[in-house]
């Protein structure tokens, strides 16, 4: 029998691509189903993260019009990943396979069957990674390189410029799903799943429609995420930039003490001043890390749920109705 296979897909007002993005989709997947590569159970999951535009209405309509589209629906925005998180919860009960990507095509949808292909090949995880940035700015990448080199210095292990554009097995994202952390960071999560891995690269091309979701004040948010869930070495760094200011201050007191001896006169304003606002400037950065960290505490001792579904489409009736 023929694998299922589930491709989730994250919708925050999208109303502009979702019209290519459900033709093209759905296109590979009646392209895979009649070569038998998967089942015709395979089904599009979109998860309407709380848009404001027309997005929910339309998956409703592909709803009735497509045999192998279903939705859910957020009460609200809960952000990129936990829409995934969520669309993969929902899947991972009927498909032996799933595929994450973004609404807006900016992925290749062709890099969809090699993934299936490395799945057969016995992987249970398949990267998608990009070959070239040429569509991102320049800005775009050359902050993408730096993040990624800060994280490889800390300890973090990333598949360099791969997304959330990827094939799980059923068992990955099981494992994946029984991580219980509320900052969500799926691209540092799913290497420490483990099992054998394997890559499909794709040119990522422009968005085909409709603006980024991912404006710089989030992306930076979305970084720092990545960071403060996943290492602790800044907080390391406090303490190496402690000794050193300790080392600096005890050869400024041999200095000072010499002064004095000599019996040269210091002024000592200048030096003042300028300690005072050094030590300050390095004691706020120091305790503002530490609170980032208390803040994690606090945000992941709550227990909130990740997500509140309002309506879901992709149930049993659904499976066994086809
Ligand atoms: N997205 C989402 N919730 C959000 C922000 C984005 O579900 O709060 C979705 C969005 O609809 C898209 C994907 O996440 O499918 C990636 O967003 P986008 O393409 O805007 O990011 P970029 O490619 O510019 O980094
Ligand atoms: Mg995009």
């Amino acid at each position: 029998m023929n694998k299922t296979l589930t491709i989730v897909v994250p919708c925050y007002d999208e109303q502009e691509v979702l019209p290519e993005t459900v033709k093209e989709l759905s296109n590979i997947l009646r392209g895979l189903i009649k070569e038998n590569k998967i089942s015709s159970q395979s089904k599009i999951l979109f998860v309407n993260d709380g848009s404001k535009d027309k997005t929910w209405d339309l998956i409703s309509k592909y709803t009735k019009e497509y045999d192998c589209v279903a939705g859910i629906k957020f009460s609200r925005n809960y952000g990129h990943q936990n829409a995934l998180l969520a669309g993969m919860s929902v899947a991972v009960k009927y498909s032996d396979m799933i595929i994450t990507i973004d609404a807006d095509l900016q992925d290749d949808v062709n890099a969809i069957p090699k993934m299936v292909e490395k799945y057969y090949e016995g992987y249970d995880v398949v990267y998608g990674v990009r070959n070239s940035r040429e569509t991102d700015t320049f800005f775009k990448r050359r902050t993408a390189l730096a993040f990624y080199s800060l994280m490889r210095k800390l300890g973090v292990n990333l598949v360099p410029d791969s997304a959330d554009y990827r094939l799980l097995s059923r068992r990955a994202t099981k494992s994946l799903l029984s991580f219980k952390e509320r900052n969500l960071f799926l691209r540092g999560m799913v290497p420490l799943v483990g099992y054998k891995s394997a890559k499909v690269y794709y040119a990522r091309k422009e968005r085909f429609a409709g603006k980024s979701k991912y404006p710089l004040s989030k992306m930076i948010h979305f970084a720092l995420d990545g960071i403060t869930s996943f290492s602790i070495a800044p907080i390391h760094l406090i303490l190496y930039l402690g000794i050193l200011t300790v080392i600096i201050s005890i050869i400024c007191m041999i200095y000072t003490l010499v002064e004095k001896i000599t019996g040269h006169i210091v002024t000592g304003w200048a030096s003042l001043m300028l300690s005072i606002w050094f030590l300050g400037g390095v004691q706020l950065i120091s305790i503002s890390i530490i609170g980032e960290y208390i803040g994690k505490i606090f945000s992941e001792v709550k227990h909130r749920p990740r997500f509140n579904i309002e309506k879901e489409t992709y149930t049993d009736k659904m499976i066994k109705g086809n």
